[in-house]
């Protein structure tokens, strides 16, 4: 019989922006968070985005590599270098060498995209995508390991098998149906605690899907959150929390005003408007999933976890 994961209690899914994974210190911290919400809960989904700037990084790596500019080794060595430093700082020396070494890998296919860019000298919306997507992989597997390495297991989940989408590259539509079901299958027979399981901890990528061919796609820029969103969709999710680097929805970009107000608590109406208005804080695409499942949202502050952040619902208590 096949046991869905959906039957078990408890199912958070906790989505990492770029700043709070930035480099070895942020990482932990967003660590301590998890752990955290592990020893209360069973089952946790960790989404991560990219380490901050390497989406950036990757872009201006493909950009260069289609002029045939030679410079975009020292971009590919700048980003092989911040993961290196991660990985040295958060994995402990027995795993370091394996971790490495699967780096390793994930740097050469990299490479090899980017070397066929420079001799095409031409820059197609799908290469882009496959270089972009591994700002994502580098993370997720990453801090994989580096929660593995606080002794918690915690298990990879490649994004690409599970999240399934059209070929258009750069902002590829989700296949709502055949995801849900491609997650609820993977996670489930994964085993949690409820099948005998040890493993209650899944990590995978934020922003990147693939096409029905295999090709990778992404789900538009900043679209981690989108993933979140539909992973506590298909898992029926108790709730989906956001923590990116400021308190919660404000009334204004903080960064820009500084008398911006905490929104505590928000419709999922006023929040997508927000959103499509260009509040950055959280993608317009994640309230629909959500919604639907009628599951709240908490924009939450990395650097501030005590804070009461921000809950997106329906209006009702
Ligand atoms: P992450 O990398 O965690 O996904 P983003 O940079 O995508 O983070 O989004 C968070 C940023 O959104 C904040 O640092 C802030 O500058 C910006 N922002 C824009 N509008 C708002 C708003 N109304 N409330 C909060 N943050 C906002
Ligand atoms: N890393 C991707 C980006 O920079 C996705 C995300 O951050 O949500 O757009
Ligand atoms: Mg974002």
């Amino acid at each position: 019989m096949t046991h869905s994961i959906k039957t078990q209690s408890h199912i958070k899914v906790m989505k990492f922006g770029g700043t709070s994974v930035a480099h070895a210190s942020n990482i932990n911290k967003v660590i301590d968070i998890v752990l955290d919400a592990k020893s209360k809960r069973d089952n946790i989904v960790i989404v991560v985005s990219a380490l901050s700037g390497i989406t950036d990084d990757l872009v201006m790596l493909a950009n260069l590599a289609s002029k045939a500019d030679l410079k975009y080794k020292i971009i590919l060595k700048a980003i092989c270098g911040r993961h290196e430093q991660a990985i040295k700082e958060l994995i402990n020396k027995k795993n370091q060498e394996k971790v490495l070494q699967e780096i390793n890998k994930k740097y050469s296919e990299l490479e090899e995209i980017v070397k066929n860019i420079f001799s095409a000298k031409k820059l197609s919306l799908s290469a882009l995508d496959a270089v972009m997507s591994f700002g994502e992989q580098l993370s997720s597997y990453t801090i994989g390991e580096a929660i593995k390495s606080r002794g918690v297991p915690c298990e990879f989940v490649d994004s690409r098998r599970i999240i399934k989408t059209d070929d258009s590259f750069g902002s590829a539509n989700v296949y709502i149906e055949k995801s849900y079901k491609l997650m609820d299958d993977c996670f489930s027979a994964r085993g949690g605690s409820a099948l005998g399981g040890k493993v209650t901890l899944y990590i995978m990528g934020g922003f990147i899907g693939s096409a029905e061919d295999g090709r990778t796609t992404t789900l538009s820029r900043g679209g981690s959150d989108y993933t979140a969103s539909l992973v506590g969709a298909a898992l029926d999710a108790e709730m989906i929390e956001i923590w990116t680097d400021v308190d919660g929805i404000m009334t204004e970009d903080p960064k820009k005003m500084k008398d911006a107000l905490l929104i505590p608590e928000i419709t999922y109406e006023k929040a997508e408007e927000m959103a499509y208005n260009g509040a950055k804080v959280i993608h317009p695409k994640t309230i629909k999933p959500a919604v639907l499942k009628n599951i709240p949202i908490y924009v939450k502050n990395t650097f501030n976890p005590a804070g009461g952040g921000t809950r997106i619902s329906n209006g009702k208590k």
